[in-house]
């Protein structure tokens, strides 16, 4: 299965890209440290490996553990790796279908006079220069552009009036690239969301906006903060199945596999 949850790493550092010796071919691992892991744990996600460590381990130490779950390791990424081709691949090309709030929105890519984006009813419409030598790319990009600004406007326009944030306003909130969580929530007070949490229906950002806002008050995923979440949406372990039934395409650019409904 895809283990994708929202996390609300607070106190974590850095991500860093080692290189172990890996068998024959080098692993790539994300590693994130913390002052309260008491283990060092190893999870794959997407077809990658993330590991969380101590901070007083030492890097050889680490690369060793990791090192000695080649076998369990090399079982999971071949399992998701495989899983990944059987999903649809997004080629970032005319006709395709994306997804805004759960609507279905068609991507319409000309060649135009210079690189532009605009939504048009239910049509993404992408104007490529004729110098532009990478369409898929800078199609990619210009979704990007248009699904962050859009996003953003869309927590102006509606975070500050729910209720929990009425309750207990963050200090600001924006929209960050994240590819394995969905929000997060920072000791100032600061809540962040993927901007590919927008193509999930809106009942579903709303959850994930709530599920932050709550943050703010439990620093935690502690029973306290559950009967919060409950106490302003009694019906969010629907929209918590949802996310892990349709969560690991929203966050991987290059497969697409979730309908809304
Ligand atoms: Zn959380």
């Amino acid at each position: 299965m895809f283990p994708v949850s929202l996390f609300c790493k607070f106190g974590w550092q850095r991500y860093t890209i080692f290189a172990s010796q890996f068998g024959d071919l080098p692993l790539n691992y994300t590693l994130s440290r913390s002052k309260r892991r008491r283990t060092i744990g190893i999870t794959i996600k997407q077809g990658k490996v993330r590991v969380a460590a101590p901070e007083s381990v030492a890097l050889h130490r680490i690369d060793s553990f990791v090192a000695s779950k080649q076998d369990w390791i090399t079982r999971h990424l071949q399992a998701q790796q495989t899983r990944l081709r059987d999903l649809p691949k997004r080629l970032w090309q005319h006709g395709e279908t994306l997804f805004w709030l759960g609507q279905a929105m068609r991507l319409e890519v000309r060649p135009g006079h210079r690189n532009t984006i605009e939504a048009i009813d239910n049509t993404l419409q992408i104007r490529l220069s004729r110098r532009c030598t990478q369409p898929a790319a800078q199609t990619q990009k210009l979704v990007q552009q248009w699904f962050r600004q859009q996003a953003q406007h869309w927590l102006d326009t509606h975070l500050a009036d729910m209720p929990a944030a009425i309750a207990t306003p963050p200090a600001a909130w924006r929209i960050a690239n994240y590819t394995a969580k969905w929000g997060a929530c920072s000791a100032q007070k600061t809540l962040s969301f993927s901007w590919r949490l927008f193509a999930a229906p809106e009942w579903v950002v709303r959850y994930v906006v709530l599920h932050e806002l709550c943050h703010l008050t439990h620093f935690n995923h502690s029973p306290a903060y559950w009967a919060l979440v409950e106490h302003y949406d009694t019906d969010y372990r629907e929209a918590e199945r949802w996310l892990k039934q349709h969560g690991h395409s929203l966050l991987n650019d290059d497969y697409f596999s979730f309908s809304p409904h």
